[in-house]
């Protein structure tokens, strides 16, 4: 290829970097200036220049820049400033960028289906350039973080969460497809707006979805084998809950709001015990908010519970009550409740308000996943106080004008002795002359290890032990240190090292559970994985 292609090659491009015999052997001399950079010359620039930026959206659109210019580089800032950058590429600038994505867009990334390629999504998938596939991340735009349905604008998210494979779990990038299916969209504002990239019609719904959605996931399958990762992200809670069971049994799928999120808060319980005292059983769980997030939480921890306990899940089920918009989850609702609610209306007579629930319940780990800020209120946990001498609160609604408490409430009202954590980040508190640092509930601890664990082994299906050995392994990570601080969950910057822990044990239960395709199984699974890792240090060019 000539020099000027290779420049203009994301993939292989190092700008500055090429070394005199590289420009000598590939075409280059004339098409730089003089000056030979190093990486970490470029990296120290770019953050520089990156930190100068005011406005968050800025640093996206120039991060995006750069991974369109240079991928290595990317991803070497990506990985090195991890903690900086989480909140630009993922939520919550993420999120701004998807709103105003018909104005900033410039070049398509991932594969745009729409409702106009019906019939030959085969095709559509076939046009892509690369063929070694091994994580999907698809959204239909219709629940985009906490600001609804965005339609053909979501794509962000599934680029986002991909670029987060990459650079926490170290799943190569030419692996990984952003896909956005646009069946419409119900947002007036998208559809009146001249600048809008997607389809212009209400969103397609019942049979029509159905077939669809169908179609996609017949030619996945066809086109790149059982062994692709196809990670549901953000589609609103009726078609998640269904798109799950309905796939599960035949394709490798995996749901971030309801698995993912369910891994991660269940692995700050699990470490939180080491503070509360007595084990999972012991404990009794209530939870504001019965949707994806919520119902998904609490089956995995019944799961993990009868695991621990040697008891039927029927019977651990019962430690763990919800409310939801209508009240607390009780057997007299039962005829009129969503299939997935169904599990967790356990016998009680009504309660209508969280407050009440919390008196009548009296648990010892509160969790609120219902979208809904300032619903942890002081009477709430003085009342949660009143007989836990260390109650754990979770406020894991985002983004943070969402959540349920701050972290300043959960310590002052406790009066220090609540353990929080929560799903947007909180600066540390300080609360009489003791420093409390709360934890975040961040997907992005499980999602990336998860899916290299999956793919490095060949798995052809996920199986909720690999979710269970997964939240495992993150709560393992959680060093004496960290507890002392008041955290259950271990600091972000060795985010590369637990997500090659995660895929271990996620890779060892695949092997133990004969779902696993890659076959002999390596002897020390974390080093395979440390092996599996993308690196974005630069490649010599002979
Ligand atoms: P969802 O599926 O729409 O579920 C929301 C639930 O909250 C529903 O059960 C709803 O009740 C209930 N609810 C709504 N308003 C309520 C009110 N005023 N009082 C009591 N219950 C109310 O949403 P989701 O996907 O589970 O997400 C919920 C929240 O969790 C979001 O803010 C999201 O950002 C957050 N989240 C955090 C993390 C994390 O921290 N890692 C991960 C995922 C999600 P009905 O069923 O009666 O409508
Ligand atoms: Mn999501």
């Amino acid at each position: 290829a000539s020099g000027y292609s290779l420049l203009r090659d994301p993939r292989h491009n190092k700008g500055l970097a090429f070394t005199e015999k590289e420009r000598d052997a590939h075409y280059l001399r004339g098409l730089l200036p003089p000056t030979i950079s190093s990486q970490q010359a470029q990296e120290k620039k770019l953050m520089k220049n990156l930190r100068e930026y005011q406005v968050p959206l800025q640093k996206y659109m120039s991060l995006m820049d750069l991974e369109e210019r240079n991928e290595r580089l990317f991803y070497k800032l990506l990985i090195d400033n991890v903690e900086e950058l989480l909140p630009i590429v993922y939520t919550p600038t993420v999120g701004e960028a998807c709103q105003k994505y018909g104005s900033i867009f410039r070049r398509p990334q991932g594969l745009f289906i729409s409702l106009k390629e019906k019939g030959k999504i085969l095709e559509v998938l076939k046009n892509w350039p690369e063929r070694g596939i091994q994580v999907i991340v698809v959204t239909d735009g219709e629940r985009i973080l906490g600001l609804g349905d965005l339609g053909c604008q979501g794509m962000g998210i599934p680029v986002g969460k991909l670029s987060l494979y990459t650079a926490l779990g170290g799943v190569r990038p030419s692996a990984c497809l952003p896909i956005t299916i646009d069946v419409g969209t119900n947002n007036e504002q998208l559809l009146q707006d001249e600048f809008y990239i997607g389809l212009r019609q209400k969103r397609a719904t019942g049979q029509e979805y159905a077939d669809f959605l169908h179609e996609f996931m017949s030619a996945v399958k066809q086109n790149y084998g059982e062994k692709v990762l196809v990670q549901f992200e953000d589609f609103a809670n009726h078609n998640a809950f269904e798109l799950l069971a309905k796939y599960r049994p035949t394709h490798l799928v995996f749901n971030d709001d309801i698995q993912g999120t369910a891994a991660v808060v269940l692995s700050g319980v699990v470490a939180a015990l080491k503070l509360l005292g007595g084990t999972l059983a012991d404990q009794t769980f209530l939870f504001l908010g019965a949707g994806e997030a919520g119902t998904g939480i609490a089956e995995l921890i019944a799961l993990e519970m009868s695991k621990q306990a040697k008891a039927p899940v029927e019977e651990t089920r019962k430690k763990i009550w919800l409310v939801d918009s209508k009240g607390l989850i009780v057997g007299s609702r039962k005829e009129s409740l969503q299939q997935f609610k169904k599990p967790w209306a356990h016998e009680h007579e009504p309660v209508k308000d969280l407050l009440g629930a919390v008196k009548a319940i009296k648990p010892t780990i509160l969790i609120g996943s219902s979208g809904v800020g300032k619903t942890f209120t002081k009477e709430v946990i003085e009342a949660l106080c009143s007989f836990n001498k260390k109650p754990l609160i979770m406020a894991l609604s985002n983004p943070t004008s969402q959540s349920e408490c701050t972290a300043e409430e959960a310590y002052t009202w406790s009066k220090g002795r609540a353990i929080f954590a929560s799903g947007s980040p909180f600066d540390p508190v300080e609360f009489e002359g003791k420093v409390f640092v709360p934890g975040q509930s961040n997907n992005a601890y499980i999602f990336p290890g998860f899916g290299l664990g999956v793919v490095m082994c060949g798995a052809i299906r996920v199986h909720d032990e690999m979710l269970l050995a997964a939240s495992e392994a993150l709560a393992g990570q959680v060093t004496q240190e960290n507890f002392e601080k008041g955290l259950i969950y271990p600091p972000f910057s060795n985010i590369r090292k637990i997500s090659a822990d995660i895929a271990a044990k996620v890779a060892t239960k695949a092997y133990d559970l004969g779902l696993a395709s890659h076959l002999p199984r390596p002897v020390d699974l974390v080093k395979y994985a440390e092996s599996c890792m993308y690196s974005p240090v630069y490649r010599m060019y002979r």
